[in-house]
């Protein structure tokens, strides 16, 4: 991971994308590792990491079945609970974050 090529923030090269760049085209990263990650710097905190894959190498969304659109439902829901207050918080909780915005604001809250 440590020798993967990094690009600043929006100068990312040709035929590399996001997974979400990917999906608006119909694609996935179809199980290749991911080629270079885009970062952006922020203030106070580590940067905003993007990881890129390659677009000729990706694959085709495969046709979303009424099984498969009700797992990923329960997938999501479950990514949207909060582990600290077990609240759905509406939106997916970023892995990094591990709470929701509340909790976030209550910690900040007691640490000032
Ligand atoms: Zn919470």
């Amino acid at each position: 991971m440590a020798s993967l090529p990094v690009y600043r923030w929006r100068l990312a090269p040709d035929g590399y994308a996001t997974v979400r760049q990917l999906r608006a085209l119909g694609l996935r990263p179809g199980g290749q590792d991911v080629a270079a990650q885009l970062e952006r710097p922020r203030r106070r905190r580590g940067p905003l990491v993007a990881h890129l894959y390659r677009i000729d190498l990706a694959k085709p969304v495969r046709p979303m079945t009424p099984a498969r659109w009700a797992a990923l439902a329960k997938a999501n829901a479950a990514r949207r609970r909060c582990p600290e207050c077990a609240r759905d918080a509406g939106y997916v909780i970023p892995p990094s974050r591990r709470m929701c915005g509340l909790c976030i604001a209550a910690k900040e809250q007691r640490a000032a």
